[in-house]
């Protein structure tokens, strides 16, 4: 092989903020490639004439097409090829779980390191925001017609966008006093800053969505309430119910959820105090339980926040940690300490009630259960104890409540899911849909955004009789 054709096939780093300096601040981590380094890293792209890697992304983006246009210097070529299919490129190219998705599939990886599908996408969309004459799409003739889409994470937005432009009176009703979803009150700013997630709500409302935030439905209003006013709703309410472990010790003070304790900090600012409203207690030693995405951003955050120490506890080996690997290494560089095959039995409070230790289990791998991963069994008298001032509980959430227990003509899944048809998102009730995390139980932002595209093209052939092709709904 040539000494060129070596230099190519070698994935190219994207910057990133020094483990020591970022460990203790808010400010994003991955710092995107320059227009140099996505040239380089785009030339990489074999542009195969059956590419795999179109068939690993949930919304079927055109990847070898829209890395040609970076490869050939055509950044307004490449952002417009990634909006035929996604309306959140911004979000997609830091959050997504490429690596098991476009990049798992990519031929290079049999040479050497996957084309970066995902930081060229970051990089189409940066290039998009730093220029200034955004351009607003035309819309369709209006329809006369009116849509409620209720919550406004990656599923909503997705929904709210597909429709507006099809010429439909949106409105998009938020119980939290921001938009955004998990984008906004869950990732942290380190992993994805606010205000991009700020820029594409804005461009909803320049695109003529109405937003209602404060607006909890099955609360203020009804979904049949709703349903006299509009004539078809989104539900997208995400699932934000968080589980606990039902051990002795989990009301004591400092013991968190993972929403709570997440949603202290971005939605509330905490980590601003006293410049924002909401103090967060700035502890010595914090412990978060579980092995997501979920669990690696509090733990990171505790660092941030000031502790000395910061541990991941999970029942599991390294190999079975559900979050991306990525963000697993990141952690790992910001000298967060991970407890594998532990399993906390008991928080231990002091005489005020704050708690002062977690007492563990050790646990081995057993056979695998029904999600294929190796089974922890827990190792008899193993027990002991760790010094913790805090504990983060991030083993996973339940989808929302609310709409499913106030609507008792909707179906709802065992899990307390609202049932929806799979290709369209059509629930048992006239007129509803639903898609995303509450359909789903917890999953991916991609995931969320393609269920809010074939609902959107259901609401669509409902709404006007007019069955769209895939192209049609972009
Ligand atoms: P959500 O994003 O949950 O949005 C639902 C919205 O509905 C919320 O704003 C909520 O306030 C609102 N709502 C709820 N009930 C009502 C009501 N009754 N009335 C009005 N509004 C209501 N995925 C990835 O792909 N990559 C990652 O790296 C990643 N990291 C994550 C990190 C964290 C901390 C968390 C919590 C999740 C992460 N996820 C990640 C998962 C991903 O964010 C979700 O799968 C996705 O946001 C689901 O989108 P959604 O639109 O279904 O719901």
């Amino acid at each position: 092989m040539s000494e060129k054709k070596k230099i190519n096939l070698n994935r190219i780093d994207m910057p990133k903020q020094p483990p020591h300096i970022r460990r203790r601040n808010f400010k994003e981590v991955a710092l995107g490639y320059t227009a140099e380094l996505a040239i380089q890293e785009a030339r990489r792209c074999l542009q195969c004439k059956k590419p795999f890697c179109v068939q690993g992304c949930p919304v079927e983006i055109d990847i070898p097409g829209f890395i040609k246009c970076i490869a050939e210097k055509d950044f307004a070529g490449a952002i417009a090829v990634l909006k035929e299919k996604t309306c959140l490129p911004a979000v997609c190219g830091r959050v997504c779980p490429q690596e098991e998705q476009c990049e798992k599939l990519c031929v290079l990886n049999k040479k050497d390191a996957a084309v970066a599908v995902g930081r060229l996408e970051r990089f189409a969309a940066q290039w998009e925001a730093e220029q200034k004459n955004i351009q607003i799409p035309k819309k369709h003739t209006p329809t006369g017609k009116k849509v409620a889409v209720v919550g406004s994470g990656p599923a909503g937005i997705t929904v709210a966008g597909d429709l507006i432009l099809l010429g439909h009176d949106v409105t998009m009703y938020e119980a939290l006093h921001e938009a955004g979803g998990v984008l906004t009150y869950g990732i942290p700013e380190f992993r994805l800053p606010t205000a991009i997630v700020r820029r594409e709500i804005d461009y909803l409302q320049k695109l003529g969505v109405k937003l209602i935030t404060n607006f909890v439905v099955g609360k203020t209003k009804s979904l049949d309430q709703l349903l006299e006013n509009y004539d078809a709703v989104f539900i997208g309410t995400g699932a934000g119910l968080p589980w606990f472990m039902n051990i002795p010790g989990e009301n004591l003070n400092g013991v968190y959820s993972a929403n709570e304790y997440l949603t202290r900090m971005n939605l509330m600012g905490g980590f601003k105090y006293p410049k924002s409203n909401t103090p967060i207690k700035k502890h010595k030693n914090i412990a978060v339980v579980g092995g997501g995405n979920v669990a690696m951003d509090c733990a990171r955050t505790g660092l941030r926040l000031g502790a000395d120490k910061s541990y991941i506890i999970y029942r599991r080996s390294r190999k079975e940690l559900p979050a991306r690997l990525e963000e697993v290494e990141n952690a790992e560089e910001e000298n967060v300490i991970f407890h594998f095959l532990t399993l906390p039995v008991r928080l231990i409070g002091d005489e005020n009630g704050w708690l002062k230790e977690i007492e563990c289990l050790r646990m081995k791998l057993g056979e695998p259960d029904q999600s294929g991963r190796r089974r922890p069994v827990p190792i008899e008298g193993s027990e002991f104890k760790i010094p913790m001032d805090a504990c983060v509980v991030a083993i996973g959430n339940s989808p929302n409540p609310i709409i499913p227990d106030t609507t008792p003509d909707l179906e709802a899944g065992k899990w307390g899911n609202i049932v929806a048809d799979e290709n369209t998102g059509k629930t048992s009730k006239d007129r509803v849909w639903a898609g995303g995390d509450i359909v789903t139980g917890a999953a991916t932002v991609i995931l969320a955004m393609g269920a809010g595209r074939k609902a959107a093209r259901s609401m669509q052939e409902y709404l006007i009789g007019e069955k769209l092709t895939a192209q049609q709904t972009q």
